[in-house]
């Protein structure tokens, strides 16, 4: 729902654009406050969104960063996080990322692999420097999502399998540039339910007493992300449940009084403060639909397209009380470039504003040039 001053600014905005509600930012930012622990450290995954606008807020209330490339970790230091609450995953990280982030002094690497541990090794060696690392654990649970967006499975290219154990154990003896601090979980994103973050925690308790059985009592536990929100309703749920989600891993997670639980939150943090706003170019009637053409397409938000992502489609302009079925689509030479199929909206005509709401994380950051489309601007109201 948008207020009338933020209509109004609309109306006189070029299209497409991202508007971000920076005070819902705020409000959640103050739920994760109010339901979390404080002995819970939390950290925002950046790949969400990185609009520096966005994570001044965040910082400002006191979360860490979570990077999944050289480039992210440059952008929470810009940004003003505390280096010593940056942690940095990815399987795939380069020999520049790493050494920018050994420069950096990061709080922690999330190492996904044992070639990875050595390469580590050796770059730190080369600077003279100790990295902490975190081990990326597969823990095969199921994230019941969908599969694009699933991370935790044994056939996912994601951390290390339970059956390496014993061989990275004894891979770490011979890397003396390595601080072995912690171990840390992904299962995947938009998880609605909380049934696998239970399922998470149970593994976690298991695995964790493996590694202390052999000796390594490890500080951080770092349970991910991947806490989902609410597409369908996203007024009505315009803050996810953070109570519950935290309960589940208090009530679950038996660690020892040492270890500090971590976790990197993305998508709940900034899915429901952006909106992609957009203006209809043309109204096409097909055979048996209409086709409502939109100047934002899959460039500008790709989740449709790229996972059958559903998003609430909203007609801001009209007042029309005839209900009109279109199919809602964008102007990238692509038949995939459509944001919902039959969608119910009041009679639509050109130059109205369409909202596409929930798309403030994976939104933005995920916009491309294909076609050579124009970077678009992000609007704060
Ligand atoms: C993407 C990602 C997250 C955040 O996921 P959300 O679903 O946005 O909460 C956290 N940790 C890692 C390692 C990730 O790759």
């Amino acid at each position: 729902m948008f207020s009338k001053e933020q209509l109004n600014a609309f109306s006189k905005t070029e299209t497409p654009f991202y508007f971000y509600d920076l005070s819902l930012l705020n409000k959640t930012l103050d739920a994760i406050k109010k339901a979390a622990p404080e002995e819970y450290h939390i950290h925002y995954a950046l790949k969400a969104n990185a609009h520096p606008t966005l994570l001044e807020l965040i910082r400002k209330a006191g979360l860490g960063a979570d990077c999944v490339s050289g480039n992210e970790v440059k952008r929470s230091v810009e940004c003003n996080f505390s280096n010593d609450k940056i942690v940095f995953a990815g399987v795939g990280k380069s020999d520049k990322e790493i050494n920018y982030a050994l420069d950096q002094d990061i709080f922690c690497f999330n190492v996904e692999s044992t070639h990875e541990l050595q390469v580590l090794d050796q770059l730190a060696k080369n600077k003279n420097k100790k990295a902490n690392i975190a081990l990326r654990i597969n823990p095969n649970v199921d994230a019941y999502t969908h599969k694009y967006i699933t991370t935790g499975l044994e056939e996912n290219k994601f951390g290390i399998n339970p059956y390496e154990f014993d061989i990275v154990v004894e891979e770490l003896k011979k890397l003396p540039d390595l601080n072995f601090i912690g171990l840390h979980f992904h299962i995947g994103s938009q998880i609605g339910d909380l049934t696998p973050f239970k399922n998470l925690c149970l593994r976690v308790n298991e695995i964790n007493k493996w590694f202390i059985q052999k000796g390594y009592l490890l500080p951080h536990i770092n349970v991910g992300g991947g806490f989902g929100i609410n597409y369908k309703e996203p007024d009505n749920h315009s803050i996810v449940d953070f109570e519950s989600y935290f309960n589940v891993f208090k009530q679950f997670l038996e660690l020892q009084p040492q270890q500090q639980v971590h976790f990197e939150l993305g998508r709940a943090i900034t899915g429901q403060c952006g909106s992609l706003i957009s203006r209809v170019l043309y109204i096409k009637h097909g055979i048996n639909t209409n086709f409502a053409i939109l100047d934002a397409g899959m460039t500008e938000l790709i989740r449709p397209a790229l996972y059958q992502a559903y998003h609430k489609i909203e007609n801001i302009s009209s007042s029309s009380a005839k209900q009109v079925k279109y199919d809602i689509v964008g102007p990238i030479c692509e038949s995939s470039d459509c944001f919902g199929k039959a969608v119910e909206l009041p009679e639509t005509k050109r130059g109205d504003l369409i909202a596409i709401r929930s798309a403030g994380a994976y939104g933005e950051v995920m916009s491309s040039r294909y076609n050579l489309r124009e970077p678009l601007p992000s609007v704060f109201i």
